[in-house]
């Protein structure tokens, strides 16, 4: 059977902490198989990662902190993994992060798989390591042809399954699937889904990671211009009709990229019968 999961990043202020716990209080009622928490680069967002992953493990649901390795000293990783450890956790999502644009990296990891390696070279087989990877080509991959090639290094480093970058043609992800498999990799990769309830900070985004909005969604959107209803009755229609495609085809899970809501991910949700 499918599982799911759900994706928050950490909140900034007080209300946000709590708008947060009634967010996962609403999609805990899902059953997901785990929530998790985004990272920020250089460890930025270190307190309020792990104090909302511990928050959720505390109400008793599995919750797993990202962990990024963008301008980050091997021992600034081996210090957040040994804190990670001592209070039990024992899932991540493992990731170079990015750096906010005009900030220099000074780091001691390139790319993800330098950290997945470090990760099981410190503490074995302690986390179970999740990674992202890219159907629609990752911004600053040279070459298409390199897509699987890389993703494979951390796949070979040790991680235990991939989460994708969200997209909206389900082609991309059916043939980034079977050139993965046709490359050896046999791990789960389950699509990362994005809802849409708002246009300009979607197409922010998309432009950002390079996960493209198809011609046909992206005029539809822009038409609406400020209509929010229009655009949140679309959005649930097109991502849905998406999840369906996806479940029937067999993938081994959906991750909600939810921004913190649960209204959208909870009645997509609910319209797939799940
Ligand atoms: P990598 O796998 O290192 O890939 C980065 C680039 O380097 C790619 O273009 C890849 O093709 C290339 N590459 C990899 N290995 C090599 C090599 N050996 N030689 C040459 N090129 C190579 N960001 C955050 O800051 N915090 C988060 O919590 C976070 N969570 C995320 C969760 C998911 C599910 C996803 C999909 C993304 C997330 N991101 C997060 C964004 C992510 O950090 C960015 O997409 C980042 O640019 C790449 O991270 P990565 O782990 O995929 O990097």
């Amino acid at each position: 059977m499918a599982t799911n999961s759900f994706e928050f990043f950490p909140p900034r202020t007080p209300e946000g902490r709590e708008k947060l716990r009634a967010t996962w209080g609403e999609l805990a009622k899902l059953k997901p198989r785990f929530f998790s928490c985004t990272y920020g680069a250089g460890g930025s967002t270190r307190e309020g990662t792990l104090d909302t992953v511990l928050e959720i493990r505390k109400a008793g649901h599995e919750a797993a902190p990202h962990i990024s390795c963008v301008a980050s000293t091997k021992k600034d990783i081996a210090e957040q993994l040994e804190r990670y450890r001592a209070h039990g956790i024992r899932h991540l999502v493992a990731l170079r992060g990015d750096l906010p644009s005009g900030i220099a990296a000074s780091g001691e990891f390139r790319y993800a798989s330098e950290l997945v390696a470090f990760i099981r070279a410190s503490s074995g087989d302690w986390f179970r390591i999740e990674v992202a990877c890219y159907p629609e080509v990752h911004p600053q991959t040279r070459n298409a042809a390199d897509e699987v090639t890389n993703f494979k290094k951390k796949v070979d480093a040790g991680a235990n399954a991939a989460i994708t970058q969200y997209f909206y043609n389900t082609d991309s992800y059916f043939r980034f699937v079977d050139e993965c498999r046709a490359a050896g990799i046999t791990l789960p990769i389950v699509p990362g889904v994005m809802p849409i309830g708002n246009f300009s900070q979607l197409a922010r985004f998309s432009d950002a990671c390079g996960a493209e909005i198809p011609r046909w969604m992206r005029l539809k959107l822009e038409g609406y211009r400020d209509d929010a209803t229009s655009i949140r009755a679309f959005g649930l229609d097109v991502v849905t009709s998406m999840c369906a495609k996806l479940l029937a085809a067999g993938v081994p899970g959906l991750h909600f990229y939810t921004l913190n809501q649960a209204a959208l991910s909870t009645e997509i949700w609910r319209r797939l019968k799940l």
